[in-house]
């Protein structure tokens, strides 16, 4: 019989850990090491496979050429910190001083710090399930308690009844995501006032998880802190990664009302302190690019929605059109499945593909209902993209 280990037997090590004990994240690993060891196409993690802006790029050569390479000032160098300000007043409207942004070890770390800094042992974290797997790990280190609103197939919107009943005076936090991961759902702005009110009538914080901000394909994204009553309640999280293909880079960032940025403050500089000092001018350099870029990044995006969304629908998936993001949801019911984990594992021999299971983005009690259900991240080359709608194409065939 295994003793467990002294950190598994904790709360928090229990919600880290799966049943087995092992890392519960490994279900990206073992497809990505599946996707390696088959020669099957990674659709698994969401990361692109072609390098983003030239300018970007030879901003952080030249910072680095120039001696950029010491710990930056804590909460970030005063040029990225003025980029973000300009920018969510040139892109949404928020007038916002360089005082009430702090650069962050991309989105990851600003979720986490804020998360460390405002939930108190016992608190109720509301979010959007399925979710990005770092909020679980991260409520549960603070001690927090998750409470879900079920995101269903195929629209994914939020039940507004759903909505109002998590939201009660235990809730310390709001956490949404728009455009959001893994589902490609955007919230509306109906849904956006509700999250407010409901901030304003329990004395709630929202924390908004903006990195795919520029990724928006239909409509235009709506931050929260843009909406009346929404920035004074509102902690605005997002990163350089998935808008200038710099996901190895880890520059985020979050802004909001000064007090709420300082409380942050005092937790961020005790998990990394500071992080990547030349990689922080490029990324100013990257949101003073012009309109075009932006743009320009959407519609080869989508695009790539578009012919991924296709190519699994020819083959026989049930497809929900994202609007927005890296990720396509596909329904492999058609094919009998009942366990997409199993099916995820088969994908490679049966099509050459590795996609991740959307059972891996809930909590364990609430699997049901997305057990058919599979992500793809379409991210990718659009020669790669091709391949893959060929070898998806044999998967109706077989
Ligand atoms: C990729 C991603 C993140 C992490 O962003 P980093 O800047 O790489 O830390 C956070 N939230 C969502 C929804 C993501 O998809």
């Amino acid at each position: 019989m295994d003793i467990p280990g002294p950190w598994q037997r904790t709360a928090r090590g229990a919600l880290l850990l799966d049943d087995a004990g092992e890392l519960a994240t490994t279900i990206f690993a073992e497809m990505s090491a599946l996707a390696a060891a088959t020669g099957a196409i990674n659709l698994g993690q969401g990361f692109p496979d072609e390098d983003g802006p030239s300018e970007v790029l030879e901003a952080a050569r030249r910072a680095i050429a120039d001696g950029v390479n010491q710990y930056p000032p804590g909460p970030g160098l005063p040029a990225l910190r003025e980029a973000v300000a300009e920018h969510q007043l040139r892109f949404y409207g928020i007038p916002l001083d360089a005082a009430q942004v702090l650069v962050t070890a991309g989105a990851t770390e600003a979720l986490t710090a804020t998360i460390l800094a405002l939930v108190d042992h016992g608190d109720e974290v509301v979010v959007l399930e399925p979710f990005y797997d770092s909020y679980a790990a991260a409520v549960a280190l603070a001690g927090g308690v998750l409470r879900t609103v079920p995101l269903r197939w195929p629209g994914f919107r939020p039940d507004h009844d759903e909505l109002r009943a998590a939201v009660t005076d235990r809730t310390r936090l709001i956490l949404i995501n728009t455009p959001h991961n893994p589902t490609g759902t955007m919230l509306d702005r109906t849904t956006l006032e509700l999250v407010i009110d409901l901030a304003h009538e329990h004395d709630a914080v929202i924390v908004t998880d903006e990195v795919y901000e520029h990724l928006a394909f239909d409509a235009p994204h709506i931050p929260i802190a843009s909406l009346p009553g929404g920035f004074e309640r509102t902690v605005t999280i997002s990163s350089g990664g998935k808008t200038f293909n710099t996901t190895g880079w880890k520059i985020g960032w979050l802004s909001g009302p000064l007090d709420l940025v300082r409380a942050i403050t005092a937790v961020k500089q005790y998990l990394t302190y500071v992080n990547g000092a030349p990689f922080q001018p490029a990324i100013a350099v990257g949101l003073r690019l012009p309109d075009a870029f932006f743009t320009g990044a959407a519609d080869a995006l989508r695009a790539k929605r578009d012919l991924l969304s296709a190519s699994l629908r020819e083959a026989g998936f049930a497809v929900s059109t994202p609007q927005g993001g890296y990720f396509v949801v596909a329904d492999a019911a058609p094919f009998g499945v009942t366990d997409a984990a199993d099916f995820a594992r088969r994908l490679p021999e049966l099509a050459g593909v590795v996609g991740v299971p959307l059972t891996a983005f809930v909590l364990p009690e609430h699997r049901e209902g997305y057990r058919s259900l599979i992500r793809f991240a379409y991210c990718k080359r659009p020669e790669v993209l091709q391949e893959a709608a060929g070898r998806l194409a044999g998967l109706a065939r077989a």
